[in-house]
């Protein structure tokens, strides 16, 4: 059997963060039971949808991880979110290891968390950001600190064995010391698994453009600078080292068996059906998305269209490609050799200057990111795909 991961985009959220690049926003809630039974009719016609557009299946595949991602998905109610799990089992032959609900913390209640367990979610990844609520009012969020504290134990008493928090390195107003209290709380709270997110800049986000355009409104001048951020991850990773944590791919640290089995599988290039608007989805030799826009993707679904976006072929380049940088953002690293048997590639020469200049390194037969140099990958990924 091949084990198979369910994505679930929810593109709604209460407010549209400052530096969020996301093909996410505000949208009226009228537009959310329409939404939900577009994707439930998605799901059960999937069938459909991989023949009109010419797409291989999955053979003997097994839904083991399944995942809700967004936007908010926690701002649906749970009985949207349920309707939409039993339109997956109904569907597909599983086997739930892993079922993630994406959660702000403000949205998060005793009645609620009752209801996610009882529809079948074991896991909840809170986009908790900050421990600071400079940070997080500068950044449009709608928690604070206090929210996240609440939050935890109302989802501890709901019998969740399974959290998951986010930070961001880079938020503006972030200094030295605002971040290193974040991870003490966030160290306190002792969550089964952390991400940490070096902030990104670029022209999708209110924060990029005001960068790019050098305005005040969304505090772009108090953005820390690449070597602060930098900083704040490596004490991120030192912190979590120290704590327990295994570090397993770039951004994501998981304590002792709770690595995130799911995102585990876009790593591994292993298949993965997204469901949703602007959702991805890839069978191992093709990859597919769903349109971006919710209205105009609710609309074509509930009138039985089953159309998708940039559907493409992944040719052997690609995929050669891929295996390199999905390969390397793990830890673990990659086997190098192996990977040019597989592509009949000769990969030593264009790894060379990498290890060369320190970036990478040979931990017996695998080719790994240097430990003190992660903060840096981008650089790799750049020189190894040129
Ligand atoms: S909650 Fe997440 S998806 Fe929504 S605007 Fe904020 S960062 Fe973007």
């Amino acid at each position: 059997m091949t084990q198979l991961g369910i994505y679930v985009q929810v593109p709604f959220c209460q407010t549209k963060c400052t530096y969020c690049n996301f093909h996410t926003g505000v949208f009226s809630k009228e537009l959310y039971t329409p939404y939900v039974r577009a994707v439930c009719r998605e799901i059960t016609e999937f069938p459909l949808l991989l023949r009109e557009n010419g797409i291989a299946d999955v053979p003997d595949a097994v839904v083991d991880t399944v995942y809700f991602g967004g936007g908010t998905p926690s701002l649906l109610e749970p009985a949207s979110l349920a309707q939409i799990i039993d339109a997956i089992g109904a569907s597909f032959t599983t086997q739930f290891e892993e079922v993630t609900l994406e959660a702000d913390p403000e949205t998060v209640s005793a009645e609620k968390s009752t209801a996610w367990r009882e529809a079948g979610f074991n896991r909840i990844s809170m986009g908790v950001q900050s421990f600071n609520d400079a940070e997080l009012r500068a950044a449009g969020r709608m928690h604070r600190r206090a929210d996240v504290f609440r939050a935890t134990e109302i989802l501890r008493a709901a019998e969740f064995r399974n959290l998951s928090f986010d930070l961001i390195a880079g938020l503006p107003h972030q200094t030295d010391r605002s971040w290193e209290k974040s991870v003490e709380q966030l160290l306190q709270l002792r969550p089964e698994h952390v991400s940490i997110y070096m902030m990104e800049i670029d022209e999708g986000s209110r924060l990029g453009l005001e960068v790019l355009q050098n305005g005040e409104r969304y505090s772009a001048k108090a953005l820390p600078t690449d070597d602060a951020i930098a900083n704040y991850y490596e004490h991120g990773c030192r912190q979590l080292a120290a704590a327990g944590y295994e570090h397993y791919e770039i951004s994501n640290w998981g304590l002792p068996g709770f690595e995130s089995r799911h995102n585990l599988k876009y790593w591994r290039r292993e298949p993965y059906f997204g469901f949703g608007a602007g959702a991805h989805s890839f069978n191992g030799s093709q990859r597919w998305a769903n349109a971006h826009d919710p209205a105009a993707y609710a609309d074509s679904r509930l009138r039985g269209h089953y159309a998708v976006e940039q559907l493409e072929i992944v040719t052997q380049g690609q995929a050669l490609e891929e295996e390199l940088f999905l390969g390397l953002r793990q830890l673990a690293g990659i086997d190098l050799k192996s990977i040019e048997d597989k592509y009949g590639a000769r990969l030593r020469p264009r790894v060379q200057d990498l290890v060369a200049q320190g970036l990478v390194e040979w931990d017996g037969p695998r080719l790994r990111l240097s430990p003190e140099r992660l903060a840096v990958s981008n650089e790799v990924f750049v020189q190894l795909l040129e």
